[in-house]
């Protein structure tokens, strides 16, 4: 059984306050990019798992704490599916790079394993258990476009015309996630802060749902955003860099991805993106055009 889920861009991601179950609430829109992870699942005795790509897999832990091998066996558990499963993942997604692609691989897990074992649980019973796997699972399975709140894991499909191009910079070595927001919270404490109501009130600009509807790239790069991006920059000082020269080139405008190191760049169209892409590898980075919104996790025939 093989099935293909996409990695994800942030186009707006507003964090708030941190909440009382370790999560801060979100207000975000997420858009599905064609950057894949491709989960094979062979039947098997017990649970093995191997992982190749053309990416730095170095970083992917192999054994329980792999969220491919945790949906896999939650599944089984949650539908007394006794057989077993072997899981081989090839990864398109860079780790830790703030594109979401080890929640790819748990919602292609999901998926994979379903049909593989005929669950019978219906998207709405996957839904429950992508959620209970992360908060970035529930999008991967969704795909798309789609506004994110709650911990990110309460979404809204969000109406989006046309196809958008995005020239994506690698980042090199990952970024946590986690690190990245007690890295804002700790900004935020020492007066870089939003105002307590504010945090309140968050909410996604109706100007990005507009721009996403009439389906216009000039339209969403002047109101794209990322509260996380602050705390990447902290880390990596050359984030500005490749910002300033991705928006040099050509790009409408850029954004950190998530949690970072990826860095995301709006092209007015295909043209212009293959441009850029071709411009920011002659200077050295390691730039690719993808285009977004694509499908969530589905069976590849
Ligand atoms: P997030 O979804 O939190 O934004 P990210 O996109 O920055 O995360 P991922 O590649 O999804 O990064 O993984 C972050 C960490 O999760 C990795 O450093 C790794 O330790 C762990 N992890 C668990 N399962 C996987 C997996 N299948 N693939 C990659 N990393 C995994």
């Amino acid at each position: 059984m093989h099935v293909r889920a996409p990695g994800k861009i942030n186009v707006y991601l507003g964090v708030g306050a941190l909440r009382g179950d370790g999560y801060h609430s979100l207000a975000t829109v997420f858009q599905a990019v064609s950057l894949y992870e491709d989960v094979h699942a062979s039947p098997s005795d017990g649970f093995s798992l191997e992982v190749s790509g053309e990416v730095d897999v170095s970083g992917v832990p192999l054994d329980d704490r792999n969220l491919a091998l945790r949906a896999a066996k939650l599944l089984a558990a949650e539908t007394g599916v006794r057989d077993g499963v072997h899981l081989d993942i090839r990864k398109g997604v860079p780790v830790a790079g703030g594109m979401g692609g080890g929640s790819a691989d748990a919602a292609a897990a999901l998926v994979a394993c379903d049909a593989l074992w005929g669950t019978g649980i219906g998207s709405r019973g996957l839904h429950e258990l992508a959620a209970r796997l992360g908060a970035d699972v529930p999008f991967a399975l969704h795909g798309g476009t789609a506004v994110g709140t709650g911990r990110g894991d309460v979404l809204t499909p969000a109406l989006a015309r046309g196809r958008f191009d995005w020239v994506l910079v690698l980042g090199g070595r990952g970024l946590s996630t986690p690190e990245m927001y007690r890295r804002l919270d700790g900004l935020r404490a020492h007066g870089d802060s939003l105002a307590d109501d504010a945090l309140e009130l968050l909410e996604v600009p109706v100007a990005v749902l507009q721009a996403l509807r009439s389906g216009s790239a000039e339209e969403l790069a002047p109101v794209m955003m990322n509260d996380l991006e602050a705390a990447a920059v902290l880390d990596r000082a050359d984030i500005e860099l490749v910002l300033a020269d991705g928006v040099r080139m050509g790009a409408l405008t850029g954004i950190v991805s998530g949690s970072g190191p990826t860095t995301a760049f709006l092209c007015g169209g295909p043209e212009a993106a293959g441009a850029l892409r071709d411009e920011l590898r002659a200077s050295g980075r390691d730039a690719l055009h993808v285009h977004g919104p694509v499908p969530g996790a589905r069976v590849v025939d």
